[in-house]
């Protein structure tokens, strides 16, 4: 394939295609690229671009702030007459947003390959949105590309070898953007600086299931009000969860921040002791970054982390936080283990596309 339609639109999505781009240009594949505008604010989507230098998006739907059959067919409606105009030989997709499951089914309508790059991960919990999106995006997909070996697991028990689809352990690309972009991060952020931190737990809370219930948000928040009271937690806060700590008057006690950069964010993850996260990147990078993590949910898609001892999983209940916590934060661990592909997932996928 040379010409590539890339659809993107949320945050984790901007990462990894600062990844996979660099090496479609390095290849010479032709890559247009569409921003659905889910994420439209300059912290949630432009200071990515600036910063990882991805290429300008050729079109801009600007298609946000609704409910997600709204925004899901808004962008299906939108996409169609882009692809049709500009003829690719693959459409690329990302992770598990509203996005990637309208440029899948946009693109398999018109008999264009999809590509999806993160495939194969389950949550096995039908509650979230995310799974619902990368369930059906897998299935409409040509080729999958994915991280880990639960992830072709996974898709294998849903019978995924009797389709004809080309099926790549490739690794995590988020993994690439990490460790290419660690050294330009110590340049240009001063975050640490600027904000005095010395000895802290970053901590970051944006999913759906954490912020739908108030009781569940609240419990969370009286979480990390207990664990800042042993070592100060700081967390740069998702305007969703602003919004609601704001509309509901939750007292918090710990500092937050606007959410910030990548760089300034691989620069937290790194100074860190601990990081606390709902978020499916975070947890990766905390290992990245040699950092063991509290996880914020029930249940994980990236379950080597659980497995090998980096990770706990504590739902909301703010004693299991605790308990987790006390046990994570005098524990040493060996990070220097390759469960994500050790920064060349980007090339294996980019090289494939080029083949095939
Ligand atoms: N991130 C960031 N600034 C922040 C919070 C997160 O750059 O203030 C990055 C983070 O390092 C990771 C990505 O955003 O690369 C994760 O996005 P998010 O948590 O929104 O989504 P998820 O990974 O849960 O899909």
């Amino acid at each position: 394939m040379r010409k590539i339609v890339t659809i993107l639109g949320a945050r984790p999505q901007f990462i990894k295609a600062a990844a996979v781009s660099r090496r479609f240009q390095q290849l010479g594949i032709e890559e247009r690229i569409v921003h659905t505008g889910q994420h439209f604010d300059q912290n949630m989507s432009s200071v990515f671009f600036e910063e990882l230098e991805i290429p300008r998006p050729a079109h801009q739907l600007a298609i946000h702030s609704l409910s997600h059959g709204a925004m899901t067919g808004r962008m299906l409606e939108a996409l169609e007459p882009i692809l049709l105009d500009e003829k690719p030989d693959g459409v690329l997709v990302y992770g598990d947003t509203n996005s990637t499951l309208a440029g899948a089914l946009a693109a398999a309508k018109l008999n264009i390959p999809v590509i999806h790059i993160e495939a194969g991960l389950r949550s096995f919990n039908n509650q979230m949105p995310e799974e619902i999106n990368r369930i059906l995006t897998d299935r409409l997909s040509k080729m999958l590309f994915c991280p880990t070996q639960s992830a072709i697991e996974n898709l294998q028990r849903e019978g995924f070898e009797h389709f004809a689809i080309d099926m790549v352990k490739n690794g995590d690309v988020m993994q690439d953007a990490a460790l290419f972009y660690a050294q330009k991060a110590e340049e240009k952020s001063d975050i640490i600086q600027r904000l005095s931190l010395k000895n802290f737990a970053l901590a970051t809370i944006h999913r759906q299931e954490n912020t739908d219930s108030l009781e569940v948000l609240k419990e969370i928040i009286e979480g990390l009000n207990a664990i800042h009271a042993q070592l100060p937690v700081l967390v740069p806060l998702h305007p969703r969860t602003r919004n609601l700590i704001a509309q509901y008057h939750i007292p918090v006690r710990f500092q937050t921040i606007e959410p910030v950069g990548y760089f300034d964010m691989i620069m937290l993850l790194k100074s860190s002791k601990i990081v606390l996260t709902d978020s499916g990147g975070v947890q990766k990078e905390a290992f990245f970054f040699g950092k063991h993590c509290i996880t914020l949910r029930k249940e994980t898609e990236w379950v080597e982390l659980v497995e090998n001892g980096y990770n706990m999983l504590v739902g909301s209940n703010p004693e299991k936080m605790q308990q987790a916590f006390d046990q994570l934060i005098t524990k040493t661990s060996d990070f220097n283990v390759n469960l994500y592909g050790s920064g060349h997932a980007a090339e294996v996928a980019a090289n494939y596309i080029l083949a095939h």
